[in-house]
């Protein structure tokens, strides 16, 4: 399907791997030329390196921590104006409720609630003011769902999420729509650490914890980050232009929930 977007600018945060390599993949192939971002500069530019060979766009990369202040003005800077934003960052540690500080929620709701936020700010006035623009929040499933032992992404998310609620029914007046995006486990290195921190809680190897975990996905297996790429090209897409201010769960079905 051609998604009309081909020539459009896309900025696409924590880009170089997983999630939201996926994302920059899939908008590539659909002729977007990309500003991507993490903070390790050699995976970034052999992300982007493949990138433009397999696809042909225009790519400029920034290594810069996506959650801090100065980060962001890097990132902004060298993007400019931008017709598509995409966010995304790595997401807090598990734990246990009794232990998290106020400084713990501080740093969760920083990098998965304010960043987002803080780039939208920056970057909605220009697309409202060219007419058209499309913003991809990678959240979680557990937005829908609460994961009890990641209470602090629970909590950052769903604040996110609210404010996502609000402003997407503000802006998509002038041709600006605002999505979420709720991955369910996925084969990236997040779902390595989260199943290791089973294989460690547990006592079992590695490949039971992944058994266990893919028993209760419906598909059985987990995402791959090409599809939950394509997911993200589509909402930015013209075609996507009735879709607002809406939460996708792309999980295999794990969220077991009727609506
Ligand atoms: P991943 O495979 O670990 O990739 C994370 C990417 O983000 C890397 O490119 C990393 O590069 C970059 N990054 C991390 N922190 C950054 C920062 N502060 N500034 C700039 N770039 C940063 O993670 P993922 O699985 O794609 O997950 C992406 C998001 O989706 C996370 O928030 C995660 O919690 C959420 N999620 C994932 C799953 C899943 O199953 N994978 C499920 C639900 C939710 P650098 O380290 O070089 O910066």
């Amino acid at each position: 399907m051609d998604l009309g977007i081909r020539g459009k600018k896309a900025l696409v945060c924590a880009a170089s791997k997983g999630l939201g390599l996926g994302c920059a993949a899939a908008l590539a192939e659909a002729g977007v030329d990309l500003v991507m971002n993490a903070r390790g500069a050699e995976a970034l530019e052999a992300a982007a390196a493949d990138l433009r060979a397999r696809f042909g766009v225009s790519i400029t990369t920034v290594a810069a921590d996506i959650t801090s202040e100065a980060g962001r003005a890097e990132v902004l800077a060298a993007a400019g104006p931008v017709d598509i934003l995409v966010t995304n960052a790595g997401g807090p540690p598990p734990g246990v409720w009794s232990d998290w500080t106020r400084d713990d929620f501080i740093k969760a709701l920083d990098a998965n609630m304010l960043t987002p936020i803080a780039l939208m700010t920056a970057l909605l006035p220009g697309m409202i003011d060219r007419g058209w623009g499309r913003v991809v929040n990678i959240t979680s499933q557990s937005v829908k769902a609460p994961i009890p032992q990641l209470g602090l992404s629970n909590a950052a998310r769903t604040g996110l999420t609210g404010y996502v609620a609000g402003t997407a029914r503000q802006v998509a007046q002038h041709g600006v729509n605002i999505n979420n995006l709720l991955p369910g486990i996925h084969d990236t290195a997040r779902a390595e650490a989260l199943d290791s921190g089973v294989s460690k809680s547990q006592g079992v190897s590695m490949e039971e914890a992944r058994k266990q975990r893919q028993a209760t996905i419906p598909t059985r297996h987990y995402g791959a980050q090409g599809d939950f790429g394509a997911a993200c090209a589509f909402l930015c897409s013209q075609q996507a232009k009735f879709i607002v201010g809406q939460n996708l769960l792309v999980d295999g079905g794990a969220t077991n929930a009727t609506i």
